[in-house]
């Protein structure tokens, strides 16, 4: 059985004082309401890593970077390792969102070298790809989403890549407001997990979760979760209001 995850990416948004609220929030509505097995996660901005997993405390909510650096540590200004993120016990880290893509110039061999440091800390990548809307309108976003997967992971061990997490996230789809279909959602799905059995096999391919992004929202998920091969969503947008939130990870059943 694969995990069942849905992350909410709260990008650089919040205040302190609204992501405690928040964050309460949450927690609350997930110890009432969610009885299955879905992890849910907030993937919050650095400085507020340390104190919200306090809070967190025992929840089974639990807390995420959104990036990390390719180094371990020294002059390296304003950023933060894998290793940091190990000492404070933070389980997770996005890698590879199309915003690092797009505005922070990060590509396949950069990302490959930032997932080997955050599993040699034992953390794990929820690793991001995804096709822009001119790729998708030319026909080569499979293509495009395989040699993504390549770059980034292919040179892993079968057990290291057991450890990902992979978020399939349309570019066009992404805080637009139009999400991809439930079809076009389960077609790519299906492409990724095809390709990571080309390379490790059926039963290796088949116990990685991959998550939908991309405007998830409240009253898609049910039909975007039912897809066989969508095991969970990464949330932008609808992560920072927390009965919109809620609600999504409720519908991952
Ligand atoms: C994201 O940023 O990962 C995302 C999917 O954003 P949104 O849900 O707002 O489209």
């Amino acid at each position: 059985m694969r995990q069942k995850i849905v992350a909410g990416n709260w990008k650089m948004n919040k205040t302190w004082e609204d992501a405690k609220i928040l964050t309460a929030e949450v927690m609350g509505m997930v110890a009432d309401e969610v009885k299955g097995n879905v992890k849910t996660i907030l993937c919050v901005p650095f400085p507020y890593l340390g104190s919200l997993k306090n809070q967190l405390g025992s929840s089974t909510v639990k807390i995420g970077a959104q990036n990390c650096s390719e180094h371990d540590w020294g002059a390296y200004t304003g950023e933060v390792s894998a290793l940091m993120l190990k000492s404070m016990e933070i389980p997770y880290v996005i890698l590879g969102h199309s915003e690092r893509r797009q505005y922070f110039g990060e590509d396949g061999k950069l990302l490959a070298r930032k997932i080997d440091k955050t599993l040699a800390a034992n953390l794990t990548p929820i690793f991001c790809c995804g096709e822009q809307l001119e790729i998708r309108e030319a026909g080569t976003h499979e293509k495009l989403v395989k040699q993504q997967v390549e770059d980034a992971l292919f040179h892993l061990s079968a057990d290291a890549l057991k450890k990902i997490v992979i978020a399939y996230e349309p570019v066009w789809a992404i805080g637009t407001g139009k999400t991809a279909s439930a079809q076009q959602a389960q077609e790519m799905h299906a492409v990724i997990r095809k390709h990571l059995a080309s390379k490790y096999g059926a039963p290796v391919a088949n116990e990685i979760s991959i998550l939908y992004g991309g405007s998830v929202k409240a009253d898609n998920a049910q039909e975007l979760f039912s897809c066989p091969d969508v095991d969970g969503g990464l949330v932008g947008g609808a992560s920072l209001k927390s009965r919109e939130f809620v609600d999504i990870v409720k519908a991952m059943k």
